[in-house]
This record gives C-alpha cells, sequence and structure tokens, in this order.
C-alpha cells in the first residue's frame, strides 16, 4: 500500500515521482505502461529521426478522419516508456510567452501567473550556456547550446534577418519574437529526458516503487475517494488518506479517467460504465497546434543527406559520437526557428518556425532520399478545439481523437499567413543561394486557394495536444488550481490535460513546471 501512486512516467509524472518520495516517509509508487529507456536511439539526440518507426516505445496515435483537412487521420506519436514523450521529443527547451501564463492565472488563480511560474521554471533549469536573471544554472534539467549546428541552421537564422526577423539567441529570455538556435534539453550530447532530470536521481530511494510494462486499466474510486488502481491481473491500493496522481498525458488521461467512470455520464452509462462523477467537459478543450512545412532541395551537401555519398561523414559521425559524443548525431533534428506575428497588429507572435537540415517527411516514417531543408511552421495559438471520447469501454481499445483542426475560422487565415512567410525565408538571399528547387507545395502552387488546398492536403500535428481535463477555478473544469479532480476525493491529473489554455510555445518544460507547482502545493510549499 502507497501513500501516493502516480500513473504514467513521462514529463509531469518522473517529476511528480522524484519530488513526492523526497519526503522518507511517504511510500510512492510510479507505474509505466512502457518498458525502461533502455533503447539507445532515445539517448542518442539524432536518434529521433528513427523513433517514429521504433516500435514499443510509442503509443502511435491516429486521429479520426480531419474533416477540414480532406478527412485525412494524422499521425500522434506518444512516448510510451520511462520519461514519456520527454523521451521521444525534439529537445527544444522552450517556456511560452509570459501572456500564456497571465490567461492561465486568469483561470486558475494566482499560482499559475507568469512570475510565480517563471520563478519554478528558473529553479528547475541547470542551463550549461547562458546565466542571468531569466535562467537557473543549478537546477536537475540541464539545458545546453546544440553542440553541432548545421551550416544550414545558421543560414535559416540569417535569412529570417534579412526577412526583418530579429535574431534571438535566447528565446526564453527578456524577448519571444525573432529567429535564432534552439537550446535543448541535453547534457554532453545526450538527450536529457525527464525521467534522466527527474528519475534517474531518485531511483536508489527505498521509498519508491518504479513498475514498468504496467498498463493501468481503470482506477479504484469507493465512495467517491481514490483507493487505488486496477492492473491486468492485480491491483496497487493507497493507504488511507493517500492520492493518486494520474500523469498519462493529453489523450490517455481523459480515457483513464473516462474508463473509471469520471467524465460525461450519459455517454459513459450508453457504453456500460458505471457513472462515479458525472464531469461533461473530461475530454473536451482539445488544443494543438497544427503545422506546414515547405520542404527544398539543396545543392551543397550540408544537409544531412540520404544519399550513398552521405554514407562516410555518417561512419564519422557515429565514430566522433560514440568517442566524444560530439558531432551530427547530437543534432535534436529541429535545430533552428523562432517566433513571428502572421499580422503585424497582433500584440505577441502566434507563429512558431522549426528549421530542420534535412528532408523530412511523415513524422520521419518515409525516407526522403537526396539532400534537402524543411521549414515548418505552426499556429500557436488556434481558436480550433477538438475532443478525445471513448468508443468503448475495453482500455486496450484507443480513444477517439477528433482534433478538428481548423474548425474555427480564423485558423486557416494564421496556418496561410505563416505558410507564405516560410516561403519568404527561404526566399531570402541567406538560403536562396543554397536551395536547388521547393519541392513541396512546389513552386506552381502560388494562389491563396492553391495554398489552402495545399494546408488542406498536408498538414499535421507538431505535437501539442493539451486541455483534455482543464484547470480552472470554475466549477465546470475538471480540476481545480490545485490539479485535484472536481467530485473525487485522493485524485489529481497532472500534465498537459490540465492546461487552461494552450501555450505559445513546446509544452515539455512547461508541463514539467506544472508538475514542480502541484508538488510543492501538495507539500504545502
Ligand atoms: C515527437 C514529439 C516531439 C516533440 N518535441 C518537443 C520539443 O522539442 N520540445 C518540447 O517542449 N515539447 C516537445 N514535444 C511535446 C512534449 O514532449 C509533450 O507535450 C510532453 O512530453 C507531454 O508530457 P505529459 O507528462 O503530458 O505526457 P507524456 O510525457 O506523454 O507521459 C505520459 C506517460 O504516461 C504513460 N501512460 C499513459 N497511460 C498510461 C496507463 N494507462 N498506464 C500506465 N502508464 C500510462 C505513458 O506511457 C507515458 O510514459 C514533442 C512531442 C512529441 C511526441
Amino acid at each position: 500500500m502507497f501513500d501516493y501512486i502516480i500513473v504514467g512516467a513521462g514529463s509531469a509524472g518522473c517529476v511528480m515521482a522524484n519530488r513526492l518520495s523526497e519526503d522518507p516517509a511517504k511510500r510512492v509508487c510510479l507505474v509505466e505502461a512502457g518498458p525502461p529507456d533502455k533503447n539507445p536511439l532515445i539517448h542518442i539526440p539524432l536518434g529521433l529521426a528513427l523513433l517514429a518507426r521504433t516500435r514499443g516505445i510509442n503509443w502511435g496515435y491516429v486521429t479520426a478522419p480531419e474533416p477540414q483537412l480532406n478527412n485525412r487521420r494524422l499521425y500522434w506519436p506518444r512516448g510510451k516508456t520511462l520519461g514519456g514523450s520527454s523521451s521521444v521529443n525534439a529537445m527544444i527547451y522552450m517556456r511560452g510567452h509570459p501572456a500564456d501564463y497571465e490567461n492561465w492565472a486568469k483561470a486558475a488563480g494566482p499560482a499559475w501567473a507568469w512570475d510565480r511560474v517563471c520563478e519554478l521554471f528558473i529553479a528547475m533549469e541547470g542551463n550549461a550556456a547562458i546565466v542571468g536573471a531569466h535562467h537557473g544554472t543549478k537546477g536537475p534539467l540541464s539545458v545546453a547550446n546544440l553542440v553541432h549546428p548545421n551550416p544550414l541552421s545558421r543560414a535559416f537564422v540569417q535569412a529570417g534577418v534579412e526577412c526583418q526577423l530579429p535574431e534571438n539567441a535566447d528565446f526564453n529570455g527578456e524577448r519571444q519574437d525573432g529567429v535564432g538556435l534552439y537550446q535543448v534539453t541535453q547534457k554532453e550530447g545526450r538527450r536529457f529526458s525527464s525521467a534522466r532530470a527527474f528519475l534517474d536521481p531518485a531511483r536508489e530511494r527505498k521509498n519508491l516503487t518504479i513498475e514498468t510494462g504496467a498498463l493501468v486499466e481503470r482506477l479504484c474510486i469507493e465512495d467517491r475517494r481514490a483507493a487505488g488502481l486496477h492492473l491486468r491481473g492485480r491491483d496497487i491500493l493507497l493507504r488511507p488518506g493517500g492520492e493518486l496522481i494520474v500523469c498519462g498525458g493529453a489523450i490517455n488521461s481523459p480515457q483513464l479517467l473516462m474508463l473509471s467512470g469520471i467524465g460525461p455520464g450519459a455517454e459513459l452509462s450508453r457504453l456500460g460504465i458505471d457513472v462515479v462523477h458525472d464531469a461533461p467537459e473530461v475530454g473536451t478543450n482539445l488544443a494543438d497546434h497544427l503545422d506546414i512545412g515547405v520542404l527544398a532541395s539543396t545543392r551543397g551537401r550540408d544537409a544531412l543527406g540520404v544519399a550513398p555519398s552521405f554514407l562516410p561523414r555518417a561512419i564519422r559521425s557515429a565514430w566522433t559520437y560514440m568517442r566524444h559524443q560530439r558531432g551530427e548525431l547530437t543534432s535534436n533534428v529541429a535545430e533552428a526557428g523562432g517566433f513571428a506575428k502572421s499580422d503585424p497588429s497582433r500584440g505577441r507572435p502566434n507563429l512558431q518556425f522549426h528549421f530542420i537540415p534535412a528532408l523530412l517527411r511523415d513524422h520521419g516514417r518515409k525516407t526522403s532520399f537526396g539532400y534537402g531543408v524543411t521549414l515548418h511552421v505552426c499556429d500557436l495559438l488556434p481558436k480550433s478545439r477538438g475532443r478525445i471520447s471513448l468508443v468503448g469501454n475495453d482500455p486496450l481499445v484507443p480513444p477517439r481523437i477528433e482534433a478538428n483542426y481548423l474548425s474555427h475560422p480564423d485558423d486557416i487565415g494564421v496556418l496561410l499567413d505563416g505558410l507564405k512567410l516560410a516561403r519568404k525565408i527561404f526566399d531570402a538571399p541567406s538560403m536562396k543561394r543554397h536551395i536547388k528547387a521547393e519541392l513541396l507545395p512546389g513552386a506552381h502552387v502560388q494562389s491563396d486557394d492553391a495554398l489552402i488546398e495545399d494546408i488542406r492536403a498536408r498538414a499535421e500535428t507538431i505535437y501539442h495536444p493539451v486541455g483534455t481535463c482543464r484547470m480552472g477555478k470554475d466549477e465546470a473544469s475538471v480540476v481545480d488550481p490545485e490539479a485535484r479532480v472536481r467530485g473525487v476525493e485522493g485524485l489529481r491529473v497532472v500534465d498537459a490535460s490540465i492546461m487552461p489554455s494552450i501555450i505559445a510555445g513546446n509544452t515539455n518544460a512547461p508541463i514539467m513546471m506544472m508538475a514542480e507547482n502541484v508538488s510543492r502545493m501538495m507539500r504545502g510549499r
């Protein structure tokens, strides 16, 4: 029996496990559906390029047909191993915009305001490259500059500057807008996932039990109080007064709540699930960053290519990495990027770029031969909302994901402006001299109508689904401002699903920060 049971060892779950097991008097159990994070592709940063093809450590979700995207079903990778999605992500370290957290404070109270969360970001950060008022250097989460940025990533930054975007060497500093190389959650050329940052230092604690390969099928709730959880063939129980903390991510957390009877009552009854608490918002409010890429072939051989001529370089790179943990294998793939406004009248950036010195198709699941570059652009503040729902009461059947991308009429215009800006950057002198030909959308695709058609045919997720167990002060929200599930005692949800609104940036560090914040609330700090 445990004082705390945590479901899911992802970005949030590892932070919770570390913080709650700091008190030796509390027995903590962390339960993870996936295997330990032993696969070397997790730890070698460029291994990311092959992770989407790797079985066993990825939930590999697909959405329902998306009506505004030609009824395409989109691929949604999610990490299923220690570290969760922080073990398969692109390692970009980003906090978001202060205004995001001012919105959170309005929705969920002062504990989520920028001045408060900024202190937490700084306390958690172990930045090896940037010091100053905005950064921490002693925290457990290692953040570093890229060890070996590709020359084309630098060319992209220069091209952005030629398009009047300011150069920004610190997206988590004074201001967000501009272009630059990203900082990454790496240490000495290796990925620094949530598991490395928060689980490794806690693994040896006698009061922490880590169970891997253990899919939680249902939460056990008695008299509207969390009592434990059901795995296939066995239960894990809470001590009286203990707490269950669900950290399964934006898809699995609402799924697990609904399988356990917490969700839209009528719908659950229809599926034969006993309703514990009628919570209509569980699974709703799903927001994500939709993204479109410009792909171009390049003249030289600077890019990370797939070609016989690349082989000697690949062998050299592997050798350099094995000996010194340096060289091209330290690339996080999405090396550079930045933030811009789709139109100047906007108060803050609503577009984010991810530049890749390689041709990337279908999340890396398709091989693209030759040398080339990809520039992704996404809508950071989408108005469209989707939902996660159950298709039955079997925990092994994936939930239905309706992202409802572009269902709000304002969203398509933002992405169209973003696509035009991405093309403009590739057309600026510093990139143009490297580019042989635009492959996608293709030079013949010019009119707004044709570009919109292209977006509908090709747009994909940039992997930031959030909001499906919304946190708020209002009674309709799924969790309260301390992440406690309304209507059930002893149960919290802490992960991407509780974001009150989507943030303007990558989501890993903000989710770790949320877990840190909630763990401090739980310990009365
Ligand atoms: C390919 C990709 C690239 C990305 N790139 C970046 C990036 O560069 N920078 C960035 O900031 N963000 C990035 N993100 C997003 C970021 O990594 C995620 O938003 C974040 O890791 C999600 O954290 P979480 O704690 O909500 O869930 P997760 O980290 O996904 O953790 C959930 C965990 O719970 C486990 N689990 C779920 N259900 C159960 C169950 N029933 N029983 C037991 N265990 C369960 C899962 O296996 C998983 O380990 C990326 C994401 C992906 C997928």
